[in-house]
C-alpha cells in the first residue's frame, strides 16, 4: 500500500514564483513513488497567485487550493492547510523556494524510519539581509532562554509531521499561533535534517518588520511568562534602591546641615526614567491582555471563500481508512 503525503504551501502575492514552485514540487514528489497532494493556501493575495493555481489544478488533480477571504497571516495559512490535508504525513514549505523541495525526500526517509516530526535546520541563510540574520539569531536564543519548551534554534516551519501530530495540532485552537513552538510542545519522536536556505527565487519578502515583530511577540508570549515577571523584579530592585537612597538623604540632612537641595534637572530626569519604565511594563502586561482578549472573542481563525480540487466528499474523508504503512 502506498503512503500519501500532503504538501502545504502558504502563499501571499507569489505570482512570480508559484508556477516554478509547483513544477519543482511536482518533480520531487513524483520521485518518491507514493501518492501526494499539493495544498496551496492563498492567504488573500492581491495578485494572480490564486488564479494561477486554479488553472494548474484543472490540469493536475493533485493540486488543491484553499482560498481565504482576506490576508490572515502565514501561521494561520499553515493551520488551514493542516485542517484540509488528507495525507498520512504533512509537509509545510514556503512558496518562494527558499526551502529546497528536494529536502522533502530526506524528511520522508526519516518519517519511514519511524519519526513523527522531521524539522529542517538551516545551516546557512543565503540572500537575506544582515539585519534579518542577526535579529533572527538573537530572537531564537532569547526565546529559548525564556521558555522551558525545547524549541530548536534556527528552524522555520519547513518540516514534516505525521498524521497523528497534525491531528493533535488541529486540536490546539489558540489564536496567536507560533506553530514551530507548538510542534515542539506536543512532543512525539522528533528529529532533524540539515539544509542550506536558498535565496528567494523571485519577488520580495512578505514579512516586513512589522509582521516580524508581531511574530516574535507571539512566539514569546505563547511560550513564556517571563516578561510579566520582569515587572516584579524591576519593582523590587527600584524599591530597594530608593530605600537605600532615602537613608543616604536622611543621613546627610542630619549630619551635614549645610547640604542643600540640588537643581530640578535630576528630579525631572529620574521622573521621566521611572515613568518610562512603568509605561513599558504596562505595555508588556497589555500584550498579554490583548492576547487573552483575542482568545475570549473566539472568532474563527480564518475564513475560506472557496476550495478548489476537492472533487468529491469521499476524497476528504478517505484518511479515516489509512493504515500505518511505514
Ligand atoms: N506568507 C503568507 N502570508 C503572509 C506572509 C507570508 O502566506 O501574510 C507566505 C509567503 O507567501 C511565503 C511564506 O509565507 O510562502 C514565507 O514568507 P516569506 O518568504 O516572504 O518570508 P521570509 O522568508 O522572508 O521570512
Ligand atoms: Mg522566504
Amino acid at each position: 500500500m502506498k503512503a500519501r503525503y500532503s504538501v502545504i504551501v502558504p502563499m501571499f502575492n507569489e505570482e512570480q514564483v508559484i508556477s516554478v514552485t509547483y513544477e519543482r514540487l511536482k518533480k520531487v514528489m513524483d520521485e518518491c513513488g507514493d501518492t501526494y497532494e499539493l495544498v496551496f493556501v492563498n492567504d488573500g493575495s492581491r495578485d494572480r497567485s490564486a488564479q494561477m493555481i486554479r488553472e494548474i489544478s484543472d490540469q493536475d488533480e493533485c493540486v488543491k487550493l484553499i482560498d481565504f477571504s482576506r490576508n490572515f497571516g502565514h501561521q494561520v495559512a499553515i493551520t488551514a492547510g493542516m485542517d484540509y490535508a488528507e495525507g498520512q504525513a504533512v509537509v509545510v514549505i514556503d512558496a518562494d523556494l527558499q526551502d529546497p523541495p528536494e529536502v522533502i525526500l530526506q524528511m520522508i526517509e526519516k518519517w519511514k524510519e519511524g519519526y513523527d516530526v522531521v524539522y529542517a535546520k538551516r545551516l546557512k541563510r543565503r540572500g537575506e539581509t544582515m539585519f534579518k540574520k542577526v535579529t533572527a539569531k538573537i530572537f531564537y536564543r532569547l526565546l529559548s532562554s525564556m521558555t522551558s519548551v525545547d524549541i530548536p534554534t534556527d528552524t522555520g516551519d519547513f518540516r514534516l509531521i505525521d498524521r497523528k501530530v497534525c491531528d493533535v495540532l488541529r486540536g490546539l485552537k489558540e489564536k496567536n499561533r507560533y506553530i514551530r513552538g507548538l510542534v515542539s510542545w506536543v512532543g512525539f519522536k522528533q528529529t532533524m535534517v540539515e539544509y542550506e536556505r536558498e535565496e528567494r527565487f523571485a519577488g520580495e519578502t512578505k514579512y516586513p518588520l512589522k509582521k516580524m515583530i508581531r511574530f516574535a511577540l507571539d512566539g514569546i508570549t505563547s511560550f513564556s511568562h517571563k516578561p510579566l515577571k520582569i515587572a516584579t523584579y524591576v519593582g523590587f530592585f527600584l524599591s530597594f534602591s530608593s530605600f537605600l537612597y532615602l537613608f543616604f538623604v536622611l543621613f546627610q540632612r542630619i549630619f551635614f546641615t549645610s547640604w542643600t537641595v540640588p537643581g530640578w534637572a535630576s528630579i525631572v530626569g529620574v521622573n521621566l526614567l521611572f515613568n518610562g519604565i512603568v509605561l513599558m511594563l504596562l505595555g508588556v502586561i497589555g500584550e498579554y491582555i490583548g492576547r487573552i482578549y483575542d482568545e475570549s472573542k473566539d472568532r474563527p481563525l480564518y475564513i475560506v471563500s472557496e476550495t478548489i480540487g476537492y472533487r468529491n466528499e469521499e476524497e476528504v474523508d478517505r484518511r479515516k481508512d489509512y493504515k500505518d504503512v511505514r
